[in-house]
């Protein structure tokens, strides 16, 4: 086990006595926790907590108590006050949240503000955060939380403080938002996991052994942290800085490339938010950046959305510190940007219509055409019938003249016959 003592942060176990663990699983009986889609918080609390009793107990020197095993009510008060009773070294208390609004994931652990609380309690919180997020989950942060009074706004945390136990209070992840649903909503067999993972962030800080498991932890290099003069605040103002601007506009995959800036000067920013109706609705949060250390953030960010088509657009952001306060940006108001697709379709039927057009005047011209035909041989037949007349009229009047020569021609050689 770590010979540590000279640290504040570090618990070093009584001389010769086992390490005495107490596990609070959050909630029981009447009281719930939360409660979605089937899922009931008391329940899985009591799963995990069984598994990381059954770990721990794999290792040396270890008493582990749960301060319930079964689904029963019990006050906050009475879970500290059996943490006392058993002299414990620790409270480990175990839950599983959800957010107001849907919209918050990840993990997060809640430590006493106070002193060597505060100092033990973090320095747990780091081992237990680099676990939890190894296994895919956003870490929230490890944070304090006050209350009207100043003092810890977690009943468990306060009554642990006061009755002189170091406790951490372990969010593992959110039951109401689809990026955490993959590490509970596999079965109990998942959920134990969580168990085993959390008994192994305890026997890394205490530096356990264990030859039935194989693993000898007493050299592990719990990261240190200074006890604080005084109790330590949350960040209570929002993100000093948070701003937008339009990088790049794709008119043909509406696609808008985004550079934002976020800043919160107390704390880091963890989630950004982005609205494209001024602020009536809002896209789910995502992860902002923080690729150094959980609790630094960058100030910069590029990032695309995909808008609608043919809708006019007020885009709008905002920036979450870890303390889930956030800053609004500046509004970027842009035209709507007109669906490719309909455009295609507009030209398809225009050009459509052009061709119809040029095949009605076709037609058209055709029909007038065939028209003409069919009027000129009418005419002609007409004029023709017209010509026959005349002709048949000029032969009557020829053959009418001839008739009247050889008539004459007849009297005439009649008389000159006579005279002879
Ligand atoms: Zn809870």
């Amino acid at each position: 086990m770590n010979k540590l003592a000279d640290f504040d942060n570090i618990i070093s176990p009584k001389n010769g006595q086992n390490l005495v663990i107490v596990i609070d699983p959050g909630h029981g009986g009447s009281n719930q926790g939360a409660l979605y889609d089937g899922y009931i918080e008391k329940e899985m609390t009591l799963t995990v907590a069984l598994a990381m009793r059954d770990e721990l107990l794999q290792y040396e020197q270890v008493e582990v108590y749960l301060t319930h095993e079964t689904d029963v009510d019990m006050s906050i008060k009475d879970r500290a006050d059996f943490a006392a009773q058993k002299n414990a070294d620790f409270l480990f208390c175990l839950h599983f949240n959800t957010s107001k609004e849907r919209n918050y994931f990840g993990a997060e652990v809640w430590v006493p503000a106070e002193g060597e609380y505060y100092a033990k309690g973090y320095s747990f919180a780091q081992i237990e955060m680099q676990d939890l997020t190894d296994t895919g989950l956003y870490s929230r942060g490890i944070k304090t939380r006050l209350g009207d009074f100043g003092k810890d706004y977690y009943g468990i945390l306060r009554y642990c403080t006061q009755k002189s136990v170091p406790s951490v209070l372990i969010e593992h992840c959110h039951l109401d938002h689809e990026k955490d649903k993959g590490f509970y909503q596999q079965g109990d067999e998942q959920l134990r996991e969580l168990g085993r993972l959390d008994a192994t962030a305890v026997a890394k800080y205490f530096g356990l052994k264990s030859e039935r498991l194989g693993v000898d932890f007493s050299g592990y290099a719990v990261p240190k942290t200074q006890v604080p003069a005084q109790r330590v605040a949350p960040d209570r103002t929002e993100p000093n800085l948070c701003r937008i601007e339009t990088t790049e506009i794709r008119e043909d995959t509406g696609e808008i490339t985004l550079h934002m800036e976020a800043e919160d000067a107390e704390s880091y920013i963890l989630y950004y938010g982005c609205s494209i109706d001024g602020g009536k609705t809002w896209l789910p949060l995502e992860e902002w950046p923080r690729p150094h250390a959980w609790n630094s953030s960058l100030t910069e960010y590029d990032f695309t959305l995909t808008v609608p088509f043919d809708q006019e657009l007020l885009l709008l952001a905002r920036a979450y510190n870890g303390f889930d306060l956030y800053t609004e940006s500046n509004s970027i108001p842009l035209a709507p940007i007109p669906d490719p697709q309909r455009l295609a379709e507009e030209a398809r039927l225009a050009q459509e219509e052009a061709l119809q057009e040029r095949r009605r005047a076709q037609q058209d011209y055709e029909e007038i055409h065939y028209e003409e035909q069919l009027k000129e041989p009418v005419s002609s037949h007409v004029v023709k019938d017209w010509q026959i007349f005349c002709v048949i009229g000029l032969l009557l009047l020829l053959m009418l003249l001839l008739s009247f020569f050889m008539a004459k021609m007849i009297f005439l050689l009649r008389r000159g016959n006579k005279r002879r």
